[in-house]
């Protein structure tokens, strides 16, 4: 094969002419983030658009075009960078992703994409569209929710007379994967954990083999093509809150949430001591102090709004804070307790309150008084209800992050923040 000569972001590098861009920039230390494709697949899929790069000038999808001499090609710029994380950020408000939840969590492609773009938040609403799952099958359990139709498994799995196992059903908004039982079942294991192993996500979920690996163990814990991310305050803020004794004043709420956001701030441990030379909590269930008495340079808000006093609580902290953060994963875009709305609000209720094991049996009352908040059709992350100005990522956030995202906001200091930080799950 030919050596040509190409430029990727204004250096100079070799690579074997006719060679896929993806895999001629990976072979020369570029990674081009994808999550449809991988290496020696032909033809290429192209369903994600993720590696979308610009090449002479005109954007293109790396993992479908073919490197040339000459070629001038753009990766790593902020429009590039931008429009990528626009792409997974649309993935993840178009599924439903409980990565806690979820047994291909550390094995998954789509969320380290969202960790090494360091995406706290998507900036497309959150669809929450109730999909199937499926149980049928004999080795698989498929959840439409996770899949992000890359086609993959349509293209890769197959048993061993060449029958397909999966195949796309319906089109357009309405697309899913459906699967052949009788094929599926005619699969070896080896195949079957291959197919899930191909899967970027956890929609394919072999059986036998759901949260097999341990923390620590799982692909993606400690690799990454990015080691840290730069976080500094978007902003030097112009904070109207007093200080007071010479200490920025901070409020917190916990809303609907497990309140475990607030025990990582607390696990700061001997941080703490230096939290409290630099800061004062006002309004916060740390101090138990209900009401603002002054106002606070900074909130943070763990939890979503599942509720009318969740809603209020919230108003009244943007009203009394300069700058307002959402903390974990249930403030950014409702978290766990958003499991709830894929389901009707009124089976949610009859299951809790009138078939639950643990209610009263055979007393059909599902409470009400108007001393008690009027629930909220769904759960929603805050910034559906006010402007966010940060958004700190986990579930918990670890207590690093926390402390280095905070002080980086209130003092105007550039924080690296490691990858094992970022990530959560
Ligand atoms: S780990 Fe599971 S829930 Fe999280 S992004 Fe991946 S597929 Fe979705
Ligand atoms: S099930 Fe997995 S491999 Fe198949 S199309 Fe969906 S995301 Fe891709």
């Amino acid at each position: 094969m030919n050596c040509v000569n190409i430029k990727i972001d204004g250096k100079d590098y070799q690579a074997f002419e006719g060679q896929l861009l993806t895999d001629a920039a990976e072979e020369n230390g570029i990674h081009i983030p994808t999550l449809c494709h991988f290496k020696d697949m032909f033809p290429p899929l192209s369903s994600c658009r993720v590696c979308m790069s610009k090449v002479n000038g005109k954007f293109k999808t790396a993992c479908t075009t073919k490197v040339w001499d000459g070629m001038e090609v753009e990766v790593n710029t902020p429009e590039l960078r931008d429009l990528r994380s626009s792409i997974v950020e649309m993935l993840f408000a178009e599924g439903n992703h409980y990565c806690p939840a979820c047994a291909k969590s550390g094995d998954c492609e789509l969320q380290t994409k969202g960790y090494e773009m360091g995406i706290a938040v998507s900036r497309f609403p959150h669809l929450f569209e109730a999909r199937k799952k499926d149980y049928k099958a004999k080795n698989f359990y498929i959840d439409h929710s996770r899949c992000i139709h890359c086609g993959r498994c349509v293209a890769q799995v197959e048993t061993d007379d060449h029958q397909k196992v999966f195949y796309f059903q319906k089109r357009g908004h309405n697309t899913f994967v459906g699967m052949d039982y009788i094929n599926e079942a005619r699969l070896s294991k080896e195949q079957v954990f291959r197919a899930m192993d191909l899967c970027p996500v956890g929609a394919i979920i072999a059986k036998e083999r759901g949260f097999a690996k341990t923390f620590g163990k799982r692909k993606f814990d400690y690799k990454s093509a990015v080691k840290y991310l730069e976080f500094e305050s978007l902003k030097k803020h112009d904070f109207k809150a007093e200080e007071s004794n010479g200490r920025k004043v901070v409020a917190t709420a916990s809303l609907a949430g497990c309140f475990g956001c607030h025990m990582s701030l607390l696990d700061i441990d001997e941080g703490l001591l230096d939290l409290v030379e630099l800061i004062e909590f006002n309004k916060s269930p740390l101090t138990d102090v209900k009401k603002f008495s002054k106002r606070a340079h900074i909130g943070i808000i763990e939890g979503g709004i599942a509720n009318s006093e969740n809603y209020e609580n919230l108003k009244l902290f943007r009203e009394n804070c300069d700058v307002l953060v959402a903390l974990g994963e249930c403030a950014i875009w409702g978290g766990l307790p958003a499991m709830r709305n894929t389901v009707p609000l009124e089976a949610c209720l009859e299951e809790s309150y009138l078939n639950s094991m643990t209610g009263d049996q055979g007393k059909k009352l599902i409470p009400y008084h108007t001393d008690i908040p009027v629930i909220s059709d769904k759960v929603y992350g805050i910034k559906d209800a006010v402007m966010i100005d940060y958004f700190i990522p986990g579930c918990p956030p670890r207590p690093n992050l926390i402390w280095s995202m905070v002080k980086a906001i209130l003092f105007g200091t550039k924080e690296k923040i490691p990858y094992e930080d970022l990530k959560y799950d």
